[in-house]
């Protein structure tokens, strides 16, 4: 599966965004690997569950409020449209991450 749409979502919502990804099934995309069971993809699942979990509490652990990624201002120059060729209703609809921007 892609992560793509979250990606662009993020971005748009001027949000930091970043993919922690399991697999939990090897067989399906390499010839070599051995087929797995059921139980087998549910234990993978069950520890890649608690490496997600140990991994999200070191990085709230480490987080930074004094972070200097510019994900919040990610749309800053992404406007070509001059607020007054936009109809009020796309103005409305888009106010709350745009209206920072629009002049
Ligand atoms: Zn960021």
């Amino acid at each position: 599966m892609t992560t793509a749409p979250e990606a662009f979502l993020a971005r748009e919502a001027e949000i930091c965004y970043a993919v922690m990804a399991h697999v939990t099934d090897y067989d399906v995309w390499h010839a070599h690997e051995e087929d797995v069971t059921v139980d087998i993809v549910v234990n993978t699942l069950k520890k890649n569950t608690d490496v997600a979990q140990r991994t999200i509490q070191k990085l709230v652990e480490n987080l930074r409020e004094d972070s200097t990624c510019n994900c919040q201002n990610a749309l800053e120059n992404a406007f070509i449209t001059h607020k007054d060729a936009m109809s009020p209703a796309t103005i409305k609809k888009l106010g709350p991450l745009v209206n920072r921007y629009l002049k």
